[in-house]
């Protein structure tokens, strides 16, 4: 079900729904306004879970006319060459990303807190095998972003570097921010909504989130767990600040 239903002013969409599918250990967003868009792929073998969280809510594959992919881990690009054979769709990341899914087998980001590097040494143990189809990138995304008016959806794609140099978020004009991993909100990464615990560039990380909070995000729809109010990040930052100085 979705976690937002369609909202319209004068004929105008102002916001649109966002409905969550569980793709195991990470989830997708599907993206329904006048058009119709994703966000992310989630690990190896889950075409099937998102062709049928799509049917539940009542999309056809081929209502689907972009994927905006994150990042290019494993967990969100490992079936976006199946989903977009079911789905006949574009996918789009940023240009200094699209190698992770063109040409799999990149490294893992170093963990940024006790557990996160404690996690990266031991992940292959509790972690799925991941696997990652090669497939084109249809639309390069630069640092300047895109708008995603012509996909039917009132908003656009951010750069948001610091998870990885070529991260993005999808900023809905409603504040609704979807992150990728530029945040965490599930066990065993993190207890409790927050700042991811892995990252190329932490100060890229801040930077990029008071890029998010300028432009108007609110509610924040991390690709690992529950979504939650910016104010959590908030207050992360400004613990961060502290520590760091
Ligand atoms: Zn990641
Ligand atoms: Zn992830």
């Amino acid at each position: 079900m979705p976690i937002r239903k369609t909202e319209r002013k004068e004929g105008e969409i102002i916001s649109v729904d966002i409905i969550p599918i569980p793709l195991g250990y990470s989830r997708s967003y599907v993206l329904r306004g006048e058009g119709v868009i994703a966000v992310d792929c989630g690990l190896s073998g889950k075409a099937g879970n998102f062709i049928k969280g799509l049917k539940t809510a009542g999309i056809a594959p081929e209502e689907v006319k972009l994927i905006v992919i994150t990042h290019g881990h494993s967990d969100h690009v490992g079936s976006a060459s199946e989903i977009k054979s079911a789905t006949g769709t574009k996918i789009a990341m940023h240009s200094s990303e699209s190698k992770w899914l063109e040409n799999p087998a990149m490294p893992a980001p170093p963990g940024v807190t006790v557990w996160g590097r404690m996690f990266m040494s031991i992940r292959r143990y509790i972690m799925p095998v991941e696997e990652v189809t090669a497939t084109g990138v249809d639309l390069l995304v630069g640092n300047e972003g895109i708008s995603l008016e012509e996909f039917g959806i009132p908003g656009s794609v951010i750069w948001t570097p610091g998870h990885t140099r070529g991260s993005l978020s999808v900023l809905l004009n409603s504040g609704d921010a979807i992150v990728g991993d530029l945040a965490m909100n599930m066990f065993p990464l993190r207890l409790s909504p927050g700042l991811p615990i892995f990252a190329e560039d932490m100060s890229d990380v801040i930077r990029s989130w008071e890029l998010l909070i300028s432009k108007g995000a609110t509610v924040i729809y991390p690709a690992h767990g529950k979504p939650f109010p910016v104010s959590k990040i908030e207050r992360e930052i400004k613990r961060y600040k502290v520590c760091s100085s």
